[in-house]
């Protein structure tokens, strides 16, 4: 297989810095936003641009580039490899991960995530295909909806964090497991207690590690898998239930993410820039079906070429178009609608802190 980083083609890039916005005003963007989800059956993809309101930083800036220029991802094969080398790779993946998944199970969703539980309350949107693993969409689902039906109307493209596996399947809750780390490497928890302590927060990526430079995870302690230790075949190979670089979407869920695409009429994509393929497939599924297409993103995207050939593209604050959206198109039924108001009333905005804080262990400290 061949392992690439995605990215978006330098030239849309260059294309994107010259271009002015799409749209001049919020009631325009709404009102095209509106047009767009009227008739229902309208399907989203969603990406780590919706979860920066809840506080969960993007690998991409405004510019559709990477903020970390040095970003290096820990590649699958890396992190599966049995031996001393994958060992590493891993007790570097767990200590990152440990200290950043707190903020990521604690972030609250955002007014976009109610927004658009609101939309799919009220029929216009009938399932979310999402690439975030941090499972805000569903914290913000309809508070009548079960875990069985929401999982029936959320697919959670590249998994989630708040699972964690061995290689034979078994799975184990993210907290619980988070506990299991905290007993196991009490030098760490003291640091991550210190930290929270002072109010400072560390640099948490999308996919919940933190950024640690010049750190040592040596010591970093990851307890094998309880289940394989009681049938007397010890994993030591645990991961995160979220896809890798490098490791390939299951086929199931591929499927069901096409399944979604070919089941809507229209296809609305928010906050992401497309650079990842499984992500672009969708988008180019709907195109082949003709399907329309809408981008409500800011800042350039893969598929800005596409613009004006089945793809039209809003360029504004999510949360801000769908709720100016839904009170046009939900009016007086919001009122008499308890979960639709309580849908669009509900929702956070916490910013992002920038302060890096790196007093984390060094060898021999
Ligand atoms: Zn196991």
């Amino acid at each position: 297989m061949r392992i690439s980083i995605p990215h978006i083609p330098p030239d849309i890039l260059a294309a994107s810095a010259s271009n002015p916005p799409l749209l001049s005003t919020l009631t325009v963007a709404a009102q095209r936003v509106a047009d767009f989800l009227d008739s229902g059956n309208v399907a989203v993809l969603t990406g780590a641009g919706v979860s920066v309101d809840s506080g969960i930083r993007a690998y991409r800036g405004k510019d559709g580039r990477y903020m970390n220029p040095n970003y290096k991802p820990i590649f699958y094969s890396d992190l599966v490899e049995d031996s001393p080398r994958g060992f590493s790779f891993r007790q570097r993946y767990w200590c990152r991960s440990y200290l950043g998944y707190p903020p990521i199970a604690k972030a609250r969703p955002n007014p976009t995530h109610y927004a658009l539980s609101a939309f799919m309350h009220s029929g216009h949107i009938s399932r979310l295909v999402t690439q975030n693993v941090d499972g805000l969409h569903h914290k913000a689902r309809p508070s009548y909806w079960t875990d069985k039906y929401a999982a029936s109307k959320i697919l959670e493209l590249h998994g989630t964090l708040h699972t964690v596996h061995c290689r034979r399947g078994h799975l184990t809750r993210r907290d619980l497991f988070q506990n299991k780390l905290s007993i196991a490497n009490p030098r760490w928890k003291a640091f991550m207690d210190e930290v929270e302590v002072s109010g400072q927060r560390l640099r948490t990526n999308p996919d919940g590690d933190v950024e640690l430079e010049n750190a040592s995870w040596d010591d970093f302690v990851i307890p094998d898998c309880e289940d394989c230790s009681k049938e007397g075949t010890p994993d030591p190979v645990l991961k995160p239930s979220v896809i890798f670089f490098g490791e390939s979407v299951p086929a199931v869920v591929k499927e069901r993410s096409f399944e979604h695409v070919e089941a809507c009429d229209r296809l609305l994509i928010i906050g992401t820039t497309t650079a990842t393929y499984s992500a672009f497939r969708l988008l180019k599924h709907a195109i082949e079906l003709r399907k329309p297409v809408m981008l409500l993103n800011v800042g350039p995207t893969r598929a800005d070429s596409l613009i004006g050939k089945g793809v039209e593209k809003v360029e504004w604050h999510s949360g801000e178009v769908l709720h100016t959206a839904a009170r046009a198109m939900l009016g007086p039924r919001i009122s008499e609608d308890r979960e639709l108001q309580r849908l669009l009333t509900s929702g956070i905005v916490t910013p992002i802190d920038g302060t890096f804080d790196d007093h984390a262990p060094r060898a021999g400290s």
